[in-house]
């Protein structure tokens, strides 16, 4: 057990204000392994001034110059890519592989991206007899959940840094010891001092501070909708820029003509990684009805596979949370395919790969996100049918189509109310933009359209 102290506020470690800790629980052996402070009020108003005085300097800083720093970060999170891996498994559970090729390997690729949009986007352009000055929106706060701890972090921090807004990030209090670890890099990266602070702490005391603090210019939040819903309505009061990744309940559709068995198996793989604590994982499959049984039985096989591949949920509130789901779609009257509620294994946060069958539009498990592995099942009539279920619930924020031809395919994603589609599979796209259409969210990550969030523009008449 080791007990980390400090907060990084303006470029150095220094002491929490308050005594309270946060302990870092290993989701596998149901272990404290660290602790770190529980930030305050005070520690937050503290991290928000460094990162005000440091803003005239880093938003003055040349593109280039801030790529470059952003380029030095990229390789110290490269250098440490071993350390984040081994920390991403101990405070999350996730098999050490998923967090090498994951949860490392993804927001290196990221934090790159942006090394290289700094250098290359037009931060000036021409309008007329105008010139159009895209200038940093400010001091971020930035607040992010535990279910991909890095790749969090990296997604709000490098577009926010390219921009040359200077961060204050409330990490999740499930997962700090990568943000601790982030920090680190950025240390060593040399980004100057008060351009990147952290703050470890609870949401509702930490988070909230740095939410409705008025030296925030722009909150950029990832987590439940219910935080977003209240983060969005404190910001608009105070006329605040926000940023809300919120949840999904993505449907992952194949038309009739689509190979079947590999729809499904993908599908089964996109829900299952990351023992489906992924806000942009198809959970609800959706398969026409004269091939229905046999989509459930080849989901039902995949899913078994994953029985000893998956990592623990990561925290005992959460597997709680997901059981209960599988008991209430089980009392609405869905079937059980795969898995089940009971816990598989005597330690650790571990719920089964489960598939939920004979599940209708309406039920709770069809509506509502459960951030675990299962997968609901549902039948189509024909294709209006499927689009009406595929967009039938508040989110909006990914969804697969699979069919014969590519442009079948495409012609359904456009009538999707949702803000990315994956055709016939998909593959990462670090430059894509993410992000939500209705509860889902508002505004983008990633790429030049996550860059412009940390933006606003002013014009000059000549
Ligand atoms: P959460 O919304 O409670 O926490 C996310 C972040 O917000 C954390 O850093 C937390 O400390 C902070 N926070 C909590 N209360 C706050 C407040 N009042 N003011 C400011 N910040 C606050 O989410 P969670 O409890 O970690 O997970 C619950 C559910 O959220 C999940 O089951 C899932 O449905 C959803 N979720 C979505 C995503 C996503 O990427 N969209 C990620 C994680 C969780």
């Amino acid at each position: 057990m080791k007990a980390h102290d400090g907060m990084y506020i303006d470029g150095a470690w220094r002491p929490a204000g308050g005594r309270d800790v946060i302990e870092v629980v290993n989701p596998v052996e149901e272990q404290v392994i660290a602790t770190v402070p529980a930030g305050t009020a005070e520690d937050v108003d503290a991290a928000v001034r460094a990162a005000r005085a440091a803003l005239p300097g880093w938003a003055a800083t040349p593109p280039a110059e801030r790529a470059a720093v952003l380029s030095a970060l990229r390789d110290r999170l490269a250098a440490r890519k071993d350390e984040i891996a081994e920390t991403v498994t101990a405070e999350l559970g996730s098999p050490l592989a998923l967090s090498q090729a994951v949860h490392t390997a993804l927001p290196i690729a990221v934090a790159g991206s942006y090394a290289e949009l700094a250098a290359t986007y037009a931060f000036e352009e021409r309008l007329g007899n105008s010139t159009v000055h895209l200038e940093p929106v400010g001091v971020v706060g930035a607040i992010t959940p535990w279910n991909y701890p890095l790749h969090q972090i990296v997604a709000k921090v490098a577009p926010a840094l390219a921009a040359g807004c200077t961060i204050v990030l409330k990490p999740a209090e499930d997962t700090p010891l990568t943000a601790r670890l982030f920090a680190a890099a950025v240390h060593e990266a040399g980004v100057p001092a008060g351009v990147f602070n952290l703050v470890t702490g609870l949401g509702p005391v930490a988070g909230q501070a740095l939410a409705e603090h008025p030296g925030v210019d722009l909150v950029s939040f990832t987590g439940s909708t219910a935080v977003g819903r209240r983060i969005g309505a404190t910001a608009g009061a105070a006329v605040k820029r926000t940023a809300l990744e919120l949840g999904g309940k993505s449907a992952n559709v194949v038309l009739p003509g689509a190979d079947l068995a590999r729809a499904v198996n993908v599908g089964v793989a996109n829900v299952m990684s990351n023992s489906g604590q992924t806000c942009s994982a198809w959970t609800r499959m959706l398969v026409h009805r004269d091939r229905y049984d046999e989509a459930v039985a080849l989901a039902a096989a995949a899913a078994e596979k994953y029985a000893d591949r998956i990592g623990p949920l990561v925290s005992a509130r959460q597997r709680d949370r997901v059981r209960g789901y599988i008991e209430k779609g089980l009392a609405e009257g869905a079937r059980l395919a795969a898995g089940g509620p009971e816990s598989p294994r005597e330690r650790g946060y571990y719920v089964s790969p489960t598939v939920l069958a004979d599940v209708t539009p309406g039920m709770t498990v069809a509506q509502e996100e459960i951030f675990g592995p299962v997968l609901c099942v549902l039948a189509y009539e024909d294709e209006e049918d499927a689009l009406r279920i595929a967009n039938g619930t508040v989110y909006g924020l990914a969804g697969a189509v699979w069919a014969a031809e590519e442009s079948e395919a495409v012609a359904f994603a456009r009538r999707m109310e949702t803000g990315q589609v994956d055709i016939n599979g998909g593959r990462f796209n670090p430059l894509a933009p993410f992000g939500g259409y209705k509860q889902s969210g508002v505004g983008r990550e990633l790429g030049p359209h996550g860059l412009t969030e940390y933006l606003q523009t002013k014009s000059l008449q000549f």
